[in-house]
């Protein structure tokens, strides 16, 4: 094995630089995997663009992936040199207020459980996201394809929190990757309808592709009077937010038929005001959800959801490109011009 490595520094908003460093070892209960693919992903975005609270630069960048186990440390369970292996990007400590509560995705401790550094030829797992958050992949996921743990891990924890009965409708607002990934989710949960609001063209052709029964535009269309023209006036009976905007929050907020679930996905910028009709959710009985990150459990059902094939994330990668093409590949994701792009070490 050389014994440096190319991987992406975060160095503050706008600035990422590629780095030649030391190839990391493993310390005991931590393996070290060459990384096969890691997915640019909007929270990295996020991040390049405009900081992000998670992310305390200069630090290494990126954080979904999929690869090959190349090292263990002493103790290592389950594992062994070879391993087809993908991981969340965290685990949770399991002992604290939260974790103790059911509500490991609030873990306390989080913020010095997460693993960057995955735009990198090879990354270092930590030992708790060994133990309770890696897990082998089958030959017929690809690594790009296993990559998607993580942001389907996030998603399947939504779906969750939706409460989707069979026959219902469901709005789901935004057509990105976790928007893609909903409405094949929605229809698992037995929603027999699923109408993806979304901008481009393109992309809500692919909603349709992936399962959406109809899609709107809100470029040339009042998306929440065409929920209401589908449902016998009423508004959908679950509506999920994954487009990133108040608007888009308020939004599906007005979409929701009396006593509908709506589940805010998407993180706004910090201090972010969303205003409300008190009335509607008040007498309408609207229930309101926030929710945030995965748990242990999501990251199994999601690997499951890849393996089977029942979630086709494939649609989502755009393309395919190296190490030093991470900052323009975050940049053509800005643009919207991709959803998704693997990051193919092996490229550079
Ligand atoms: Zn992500
Ligand atoms: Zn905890």
């Amino acid at each position: 094995m050389a014994q440096t490595m190319q991987g992406v520094f975060f160095l503050g908003a706008g600035q990422l630089e590629l780095r030649e460093v030391p190839i990391p070892e493993p310390a005991e209960g931590e393996v070290v995997v060459k990384v096969g693919a890691a997915t640019t992903c909007g929270t990295d975005l996020k991040a390049y663009r405009r900081g992000h609270k998670l992310f305390k630069p200069p630090m290494p960048f990126g954080h979904e992936w999929a690869g090959t186990v190349v090292a263990l440390g002493k103790g290592v369970q389950g594992f062994k040199e070879g391993d087809r292996v993908t991981a969340a990007n965290s685990a949770p400590c399991g002992a604290c207020y939260y974790c103790r509560r059911g509500k490991p995705q609030l873990c306390l401790h989080l913020e010095s459980r997460f693993n960057w550094g995955t735009y990198a030829e090879y990354l270092r797992v930590p030992a708790h996201i060994v133990s309770m958050n890696m897990h082998k992949i089958p030959d017929h996921l690809s690594f790009a394809e296993a990559a998607f743990i993580e942001p389907l891990a996030c998603a399947v924890l939504c779906i969750n929190y939706a409460e989707i009965a069979l026959g219902d409708t469901v709005a789901i607002i935004g057509s990105g990757a976790q928007g893609l990934m909903q409405i094949q989710l929605a229809k698992a949960m037995g929603a027999s309808r699923v109408i993806a609001v979304g901008r481009a063209h393109g992309r809500l052709a692919v909603a349709a592709q992936l399962g959406a029964d109809h899609t709107i535009s809100t470029l040339e269309t009042d998306a929440v009077a065409a929920v209401r023209a589908l449902t016998e006036g009423r508004g959908a009976d679950v509506v999920i937010e994954a487009a990133g905007s108040a608007e888009t929050w308020q939004m599906a907020c007005q979409m929701a038929r009396p006593a509908a679930t709506v589940v805010l996905f998407s993180g706004l910028p910090g201090g972010t005001q969303v205003s409300f009709d008190a009335t509607h959710v008040h007498y309408d009985e609207i229930t309101l959800k926030g929710v945030f990150h995965h748990t242990p459990r999501t990251v199994e059902q999601a690997l499951q959801m890849l393996i089977s094939g029942q979630v086709n994330v494939k649609p989502m990668i755009s393309g395919e490109i190296s190490l030093r093409e991470v900052e323009e590949g975050l940049n053509r994701m800005a643009r919207s011009e991709v959803i998704k792009l693997a990051v193919l070490p092996e490229l550079d």
